[in-house]
């Protein structure tokens, strides 16, 4: 493939994927804009992101620091409207580096790392959003707060440790219905008084969105499949 066929592709699926969130949002009767693209860009290179970058798109996500300190930072001064999610784990001794190069943090999944944000946040003046990652499904392999301690999880961030907690996110278990486990997050976060859900990939974001997700998070769907040999964050 020729590059010119790439950055069409990526304009191409970025414009497709949009209309199916729109189309979804307005069969929930949501409004399309309630509903936030997240393009997904891990292992893909700096030059391809900067060819969805170039069809119009700020918004998106990687699941690892090291990996994204390798093109963020350069796209980012180029493109500073840009907003980044980090959208996999975060290890407690690369806080310092997620608060300086990401914009919103979807995997706080631990006290510690909760503490750790709400400190470098002080310490650097950055306020970054911030989701809880929740293990709806309850997996043992997988990161998360159980169901059952996400009240008192929440509670502890906002009240004790200040930290700016703006929506829940999941990822649901590979082999189960999707819609059981975005159900569950969408009732936490309203006994909660929480208003946004990331929720949803490539392949259930409609499903999301029908359980009302307010940010997807779209990978594939957008810039093709990942090399095989990339591992998965769990
Ligand atoms: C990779 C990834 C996605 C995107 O997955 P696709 O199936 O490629 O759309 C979404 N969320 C997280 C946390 C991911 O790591």
């Amino acid at each position: 493939m020729g590059d010119m066929e790439i950055s069409s592709d990526i304009r191409q699926n970025l414009s497709a994927v949009k209309s199916r969130v729109e189309a979804a949002a307005r069969d929930g009767e949501r409004d399309p804009a309630a509903v936030t693209l997240v393009a997904i860009s891990k292992t893909h290179d700096a030059q391809r992101i900067a060819q969805a970058i170039a069809a119009g798109h700020a918004v998106f996500g990687e699941n690892r620091v090291q990996e994204s300190e390798g093109k963020w930072p350069e796209l980012k001064a180029a493109n500073p409207d840009v907003i980044l999610h980090l959208v996999g784990p975060l290890q407690s001794n690369k806080v310092k580096r997620a608060v300086e190069l990401f914009d919103v943090i979807e995997t706080v999944d631990r006290l510690k790392l909760a503490r750790a944000l709400a400190r470098e946040m002080a310490a650097s003046g950055r306020q970054l959003d911030c989701f809880i990652q929740i293990n709806a499904g309850e997996e043992p392999q997988k990161a998360g707060i159980l169901p059952g301690e996400a009240d008192a999880f929440l509670k502890v961030c906002r009240d004790e440790i200040g930290l700016p907690v703006v929506g829940l996110m999941c990822i649901p278990p590979a082999d189960q219905e999707p819609g059981l486990h975005f159900g569950l997050l969408a009732e936490i976060a309203k006994r909660s008084g929480i208003v946004g859900l990331s929720m949803g990939m490539s392949g259930d974001f409609e499903t999301a969105i029908r359980f009302g997700a307010t940010h997807v998070r779209v990978g594939t769907a957008i810039f093709g499949p990942r090399a095989p040999f990339t591992p998965m964050p769990d």
